[in-house]
């Protein structure tokens, strides 16, 4: 198939965009003899005129040979083998041409059979992610129709959409995650095919869709994100617990701390800890737990018994689909229950005092996005934040500095 060729008069990148590793990358490729191109969201999100998150390059080089020419290159991932090359804190994926069987309708379980530059495009999710960049000739090559459905805003697979879909399950994540974050519409054919196969998304690895999940959370669509994901119902797929819970929830309290966090990372803030995160989707299911428990039994839980519930609660909505990291959990069960320790639920305000848990810092970050919803937590917020922070080593895993050692002088 002849790819569509589009100049740089047409698509007006500007080479100074360019992730200049990414470039030495693809140049060293190269004058090796191999070919290599820019390639998926780099290139979409610099013809939308946005700053790409990352850049991936493609290439005819297997990750062997990507290896031996690159001395700071690491081969990952077993279901996708790839190169990472570090550049200190940047990393420049690059991944071999695959060919994949595109008409298959089975669970892909591997993708490390190699292929030409056009069935590496054709084994894509979407067209607008299909899109080859060449540094050197300054081109965009459109194998997919890419070009204009960017353009046109449309969000369709490459391929026929049931049978992309069944192959890998995540990619209807893909396409709802596209879809909150630059508001394109979604082909019909691509559309039915996501309501047709959404409760194939069990069949996906749970640490991808986890990933996912998080990623988004980070990325300053979080809310349209988890509203189509419930919308579609992918959601009581995966967390059937939070999906009723938002259903029941008339004033909708997590869809508007997700708004909140959101605009705190398009501010340009950092996005929180992914504890915070993740007890920002739980805590209002949380609080409305505890207050109905409370209306039963008459009877206010302390403290330890809240972080007990906290625990269970994070272990009931993620299985049984998901299995958490065991420091993530912890964290986030420590987030949650806290938020009882900066407004206990008797009304009985004690005295602010330090605690000396390298989370804490976490606890009051998900207590801050409150705060924006309830400006009465505010002074609590205050005095809580005016506390000196006195934490041991573990501080660092939490982001905190790490306290200054004083070395000893050797006796000479
Ligand atoms: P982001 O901006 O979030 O990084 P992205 O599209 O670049 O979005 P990556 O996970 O970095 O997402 O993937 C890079 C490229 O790899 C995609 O643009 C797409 O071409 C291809 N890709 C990723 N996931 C899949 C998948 N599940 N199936 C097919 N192709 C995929
Ligand atoms: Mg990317």
């Amino acid at each position: 198939m002849q790819p569509k060729i589009y100049t740089v008069d047409e698509h007006r990148i500007l080479p100074e965009k360019i992730d200049s590793h990414a470039f030495y990358v693809i140049e060293k490729l190269r004058e090796a003899g191999h070919s290599a191109y820019l390639v998926g969201g780099g290139v979409r999100d610099l013809l939308l005129g946005e700053k790409p998150k990352d850049f991936d390059v493609s290439t005819s080089a297997s990750p062997e040979e990507i290896k031996s020419l690159f001395r700071n290159a690491i081969l990952i991932g077993r279901r996708f083998r790839l190169a990472h090359i570090r550049f200190g804190q940047k990393i420049i994926e690059v991944a071999t041409f695959r060919s994949g069987d595109t008409e298959a309708p089975d669970l892909i379980v591997r993708d490390n059979v190699w292929g030409s530059e056009e069935e590496d495009v054709l084994r894509r999710d979407f067209t607008i992610n299909g899109l080859f960049y060449n540094p050197r000739e300054q081109t965009v090559i459109d194998y997919v129709q890419g070009y204009p459905d960017l353009e046109q805003r449309i969000l369709r697979t490459i391929g026929q959409p049931d049978l992309r879909f069944i192959q890998d399950p995540v990619r209807m994540i893909r396409l709802i995650k596209f879809c909150a974050r630059f508001q394109f519409e979604i082909d019909p054919p691509t559309h039915e095919a996501l309501l047709n196969c959404k409760e194939e998304i069990v069949k996906s690895s749970p640490v991808r869709i986890l990933e996912e999940l998080l990623r988004m959370l980070e990325s300053g669509s979080a809310r349209p994100f988890f509203h189509l994901l419930h919308e579609y119902g992918l959601l009581r797929s995966l967390l059937p617990a939070l999906s009723s819970h938002i259903e029941q929830d008339s004033s909708q309290v997590m869809m508007q701390l997700l708004q909140e966090i959101d605009e705190g990372v398009k501010q340009d803030r950092k996005a929180p800890d992914r504890s915070v995160l993740l007890a920002a989707l739980l805590f209002p299911m949380m609080h409305a737990h505890l207050l109905q428990q409370i209306e039963k039994t008459g009877q206010i839980p302390h403290l330890g018994q809240i972080a007990e519930q906290a625990g269970k609660l994070i272990d009931f909505s993620f299985s049984p689909f998901f299995k958490l990291p065991r420091k993530l959990q912890g964290a986030a069960s420590f987030v949650l229950a806290s938020q009882y320790r900066f407004v206990p639920l008797d009304g009985r305000l004690r005295k602010p005092k330090t605690v000396g848990d390298p989370f804490f810092s976490y606890a009051l970050d998900l207590f801050k996005v409150r705060c924006a919803l309830e400006p009465d937590l505010l002074p609590y917020y205050e005095k809580w934040d005016e506390l000196p922070r006195s934490f041991s080593y573990e501080g660092e895993e939490a982001g905190l500095a790490r306290p200054k050692r004083r070395r000893r002088r050797r006796r000479s």
